[in-house]
């Protein structure tokens, strides 16, 4: 089996990915299992520019393969705010404040749409690079509500949420058509096409 090194130490990341990877022959690993300790500035302007500096700077440390992906949320009436920024969105500490900060920010504003995104990078050991993007459209909630999930999901109502924030549904909601779903379906179907896993399956 050849090794994938995912571009991160998120337990909760790695073993999703895990579950994901291992079937096409890959033996996922976290960045610290493959023995790297770099952290990598996220200097991009861009979903995707971060992702791939995030991957390529283990790609060219290692020559294996490797995943990162990147992720957040665009609000259309705040300038697309707080996309790349969203885990640190305006210094403020915490997620829960972070939606404090959007819901008021939205007080007079009739356009609540918003999008999650979530791409991710994906580099082969021979060098060659793809990138697949998941976006799941919403609406930001008036008020939060939902204990499920994570980051703004108690705020945010998805064209499949029925009204409902995404903090309200549980677990296999997201799983099936979140912002990662959809790119990690991309990501399997250009695995189950190409011949790296295959190949990784052989070795
Ligand atoms: P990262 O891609 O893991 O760095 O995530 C960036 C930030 O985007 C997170 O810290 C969250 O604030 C936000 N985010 C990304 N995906 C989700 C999601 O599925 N639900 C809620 N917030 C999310």
């Amino acid at each position: 089996m050849k090794d994938l090194i995912i571009a991160s130490n998120n337990a909760g990341k790695i073993k999703e990915y895990k579950e994901i990877l291992e079937p096409y022959g890959f033996n996922v690993v976290s960045q610290s299992e493959a023995g790297i300790n770099i952290e990598v500035e996220e200097t991009g302007t861009t979903f995707e520019e971060n992702a791939h500096l995030k991957a390529y700077a283990i790609y060219e440390l290692t020559h294996k393969n490797v995943i990162s992906d990147d992720s957040g949320l665009e609000v259309e009436a705040l300038n697309n705010e707080p996309g790349i920024y969203s885990a640190r969105y305006k210094g403020i500490e915490t997620a829960d404040e972070r939606n404090d900060y959007i819901i008021n920010a939205l007080k007079r504003k009739r356009n609540r749409k918003a999008k999650f995104n979530c791409v991710i990078c994906f580099i082969d050991e021979t060098g060659h690079e793809e990138m697949f993007k998941g976006i799941w459209n919403g609406v930001i909630a008036k008020e939060k509500s939902g204990t499920n999930g994570f980051g703004y999901d108690p705020i945010f109502i998805s064209e499949d949420g029925n009204g409902k924030t995404t903090a309200s549904y549980p677990l296999e909601f997201k799983e099936k058509y979140s912002h990662r779903a959809k790119a990690t379906k991309l990501l399997m179907k250009y695995l189950e096409n190409s011949d790296i896993s295959k190949k990784c399956k052989k070795s």
